[in-house]
């Protein structure tokens, strides 16, 4: 009888499966960016927030969007499978989107249940977030046998570009029916809602793509359904020594709970306020991330070179929290001030607000490719920077970028319209930010990781995009007062200017109509400094993400010898 060791031949390209992962994945960004986009629109003008609380929520929501993967990765590998887990997610964000579309509906004739209704949506988008994201991921890592890992990094640049297509259709089409406003620029608040009703299909579209074509192509070269429920996983597809699991002690998992009450007090005590989002939510998201960070390196059977290499992905987790607090104003002050403060003419075009931030989606399209061909050339000639150093360059163009538009704004005054090429170009320079510093990211974490804590380090990594989220909430809320405020205030008797310089010394009445408009009295502040315009809300980004690129570079030669030898 012939042998039956069969070593599979590597095949040639990539697996069809790749090509459905990707059209899942773009349609579900298309969802989640083209919600986005008018999201914080919405709740300003349509339920009247405040745009400082609008960020605060903003990035609380983001912030537990990637918070949940854990959760849904968990789930997906002890009890559901991929497949399953993937389906659900799609479907409670559709339902979700559809939710928002009733709010969107509803708000002029029922304010408190558009409200009530707003919560119960973004709570529900959240969960099928956790059950969807993690696990689109994890299937295009599990599509290539182990002969064939070689070709991930190219096809982790190829969903990159799903992601980022799907963004840009959503920020295209969400835009154009929901962000309307007429020739004299009055908005008409009663479109959102169609923004949330494409947005739901969209998911529904996504979800399935998946269900009709999975069974096909999203399998093993030998045709073996890959994701499916984790009891008839095939053994075969994992390395050596993966399927060992983390187990902690009862007595480490005590102190983690301990240490994580500890400190979530410990976070709402410092980030003290009156939003709940802020007083809650943000205090869980850093808490849990510490305590999950402690929590992998008390246990005792990681060697000496483990655990230095897991502190280089603490310490690289720490400063991407600077990045994307940084680069995730996109959603909201920068389309606040794309919304307020900016001629967004282009090409005899009135371009709306929310699709100002298209740009980067575009970009990460159209550079994707040449990014990964530059790694590889200077990998090549053997001058291919460090991962960490790439993340200092990453952001440090996120300084720079910030830097030009500040200067940019900074002879603006209270009616003046920034350029939109302006914004583009800040896009520009931070999408090549974003792909210096976050595919690399993800794949740093997964060669650093000893293999029984992989999933868990990718939770504390994705943590620490929802710990950056949820600063950029706390920073965008910083907007100072933009053109249209002045404007309005004028309308209303009152020189704003005088009263936030503090000459003028408003009556009751006017501050209760400033407040009944959502204007803000008082400048806001930033650790004991006064922010009274928009130059220096910029330069506060320029100077925490300069300071920390700077300290990252730095600290590049002792994180070198702590990979030891991982590039
Ligand atoms: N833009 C990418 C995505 O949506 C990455 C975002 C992130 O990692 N924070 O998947």
């Amino acid at each position: 009888m012939a042998t039956d060791i069969v070593t599979p031949t590597p095949q040639k390209g990539h697996p069809k499966g790749l090509w459905v992962l990707f059209g899942t994945e773009m349609w579900e960004r298309f969802n989640f960016y083209g919600m986005r986009a008018i999201l914080t629109l919405f709740m300003v003008n349509s339920l009247l927030m405040k745009e400082a609380d609008a960020s605060l929520i903003y990035g609380g929501f983001l912030g537990l969007c990637y918070l949940t993967p854990m959760l849904g990765g968990f789930i997906a590998d002890r009890f559901f499978g991929n497949r399953n887990c993937i389906m659900l997610g799609g479907l409670m964000m559709a339902v979700g989107q559809f939710l928002l579309f009733t709010s969107a509906s509803v708000f002029s004739s029922n304010m408190g249940m558009a409200n009530t209704l707003l919560w119960t949506a973004l709570a529900i988008i959240i969960f099928g977030n956790g059950f969807f994201k993690p696990n689109i991921s994890s299937m295009v890592g599990s599509l290539y046998p182990k002969q064939e890992k070689s070709k991930l990094d190219t096809a982790f640049t190829i969903f990159y570009m799903g992601i980022n297509l799907g963004a840009f259709l959503g920020q295209l089409i969400c835009p154009i029916v929901g962000d309307v406003k007429d020739a004299a620029g009055i908005r008409d608040i009663h479109a959102f809602k169609w923004g949330f009703l494409a947005a739901s299909i969209a998911m529904v579209l996504g979800t399935l793509v998946f269900y009709f074509l999975k069974n096909k192509y999203v399998v093993t070269p030998e045709g073996k359904p890959l994701g499916g429920l984790p009891k008839h996983n095939d053994a075969s597809h994992y390395e050596e020594g993966e399927a060992q699991k983390a187990v902690f002690s009862v007595q480490s998992l005590v102190i983690a709970a301990i240490a994580f009450v500890a400190l979530f007090f410990l976070f709402r005590y410092l980030l003290d306020g009156t939003n709940p989002v802020k007083t809650i939510i943000y205090p869980i998201i850093y808490s849990l991330g510490l305590t999950l960070a402690g929590l992998i390196i008390s246990d005792k059977s990681l060697t000496k070179v483990e655990l230095q290499r897991i502190l280089v992905i603490y310490i690289v987790g720490f400063f991407i929290i600077f990045f994307w607090a940084a680069f995730e104003q996109a959603g909201s002050s920068l389309t606040f001030i794309a919304d307020n403060q900016t001629d967004r003419h282009i090409f005899g075009w009135n371009m709306p607000p929310s699709m100002v931030q298209i740009f980067n989606g575009a970009f990460v399209f159209a550079f994707a490719f040449p990014f990964s061909m530059l790694w590889d050339k200077l990998r090549a000639k053997g001058k291919e920077p460090l991962s960490t150093m790439k993340q200092a360059i990453g952001l440090a163009l996120i300084a720079v970028s910030y830097f030009i538009i500040a200067h940019n704004v900074k002879d603006l005054g209270n009616s003046g319209l920034l350029a939109i090429k302006w914004l583009i170009l800040l896009y520009l320079i931070q999408t090549f930010a974003e792909l210096c510093l976050s595919p690399i990211g993800l794949s740093l974490v997964g060669k650093l990781s000893p293999k029984r804590f992989a999933s868990l380090l990718f939770g504390v990594f994705f943590l620490s995009n929802a710990a950056g989220y949820a600063l950029a909430g706390s920073l965008g809320a910083l907007i100072p007062a933009t053109g249209d405020k002045f404007k309005k205030a004028q309308e209303l008797g009152i020189d704003l200017q005088g009263v936030l310089n503090k000459t003028i010394t408003p009556t009751p009445e006017q501050l209760q109509l400033l407040d009944k408009n959502q204007i803000s009295a008082s400048n806001p502040v930033f650790a004991g400094f006064e922010i009274h315009n928009l130059y220096e809300f910029f330069m506060v980004f320029v100077v925490f993400t300069g300071i920390a690129a700077v300290i990252l570079f730095l600290l590049t030669p002792v994180l070198k010898k702590m990979m030891h030898g991982v590039k």
